[in-house]
């Protein structure tokens, strides 16, 4: 997380801004392989993979367990180097905490703070000041689905809720990216189709560039505008598709019930498949 003082003032955060510089992919992975360890032990987890990813696309990565999603993420997010190639968020190289958002399958969240002062902490790490924080929170938590839980403890919480808290802290940071890693993977079916839901309503009107990793086929094309398939480790690109379906006026059951959903569903759980 960055500092208050890291962030000069024109990058101080409101929801829907967009950061990068003129023209620049917001995304951009260029040959890129990724290796654990050394000598006989080393993995080689990802790789050789290029990608770019546009500004306000929703880019999901699907793959079987194993594949390299979460250290492509990872890699992104800035958190290590690649062992080779480069990764640059809107033309620069990533640093962690700044830049993107991140939702992992478990919230992470403070357990002893409540569900706003979470999505406070955020703030104020963004350098937002105090008077307009408590505003923030509650637009935040209200886009989320979230209206009355502001004041509960992170324990008093169910699962998706405290899932919810945490897609609300990410946002919380007017990041131009939001990295998602498998965040619906521990919820029940129920609560998992509402998330998928609600976070495909978000970013319909957030338009905020976002890269979202899982292995369920069906979340990869009702989330996606576009899809990309990774094949078994070390993961480089099987399939990569537009999804072109409406991202906005469709009630969830009317966009799964069209022949072009059911198309793209069987086209890419052939290329998962096939990958594995
Ligand atoms: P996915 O998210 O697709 O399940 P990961 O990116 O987590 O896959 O892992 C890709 C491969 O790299 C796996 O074989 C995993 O065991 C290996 N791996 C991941 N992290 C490490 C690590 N820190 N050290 C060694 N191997 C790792
Ligand atoms: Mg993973």
């Amino acid at each position: 997380m960055p500092s208050p003082d890291t962030r000069s003032p024109d990058r101080l955060p409101s929801p829907d801004h967009v950061l990068s510089p003129d023209g620049a992919a917001a995304v951009e992975v260029r040959d890129v392989e990724h290796v654990y360890g050394r000598g006989a032990g080393a993995v080689a987890a990802l790789g050789p993979l290029s990608l770019t990813v546009p500004e306000g696309a929703f880019l999901v990565l699907v793959g079987a367990s194993g594949c390299g999603k979460s250290t492509l993420l990872r890699l992104v997010a800035g958190f290590e180097p690649p062992t080779s190639g480069t990764v640059r968020i809107g033309g620069v190289e990533p640093v962690p905490g700044r830049g993107a958002g991140v939702v992992f399958q478990q919230p992470r969240l403070f357990p002893w703070k409540t569900a706003g002062g979470n999505v406070e902490l955020a703030l104020r790490y963004a350098g937002v000041p105090r008077r307009e924080r408590l505003d923030r929170v509650r637009e935040l938590l209200g886009r989320v689905g979230l209206h009355d839980v502001a004041d509960r403890r992170i324990w008093q919480l169910s699962g998706g809720q405290q899932q919810r808290v945490a897609i609300a802290r990410a946002l919380a940071a007017g990041d131009p990216l939001l990295l998602l890693d498998e965040p619906f993977a521990a919820l029940d079916a129920l609560t998992r189709e509402r998330l998928q839901e609600d976070l495909r309503k978000v970013s319909a009107e957030t338009g905020r560039t976002s890269v979202f990793v899982t292995h369920s086929v069906d979340e990869a094309v009702f989330l996606g505008s576009r899809v990309v398939v990774l094949t078994a480790r070390p993961g480089r690109i099987a399939l990569d598709v537009e999804v072109g379906l409406p991202r906005t006026g469709l009630e969830p059951d009317e966009l799964r019930g069209l022949p072009e959903y059911a198309a793209l569903r069987a086209e890419i759980g052939h290329a998962v498949r096939s990958a594995a």
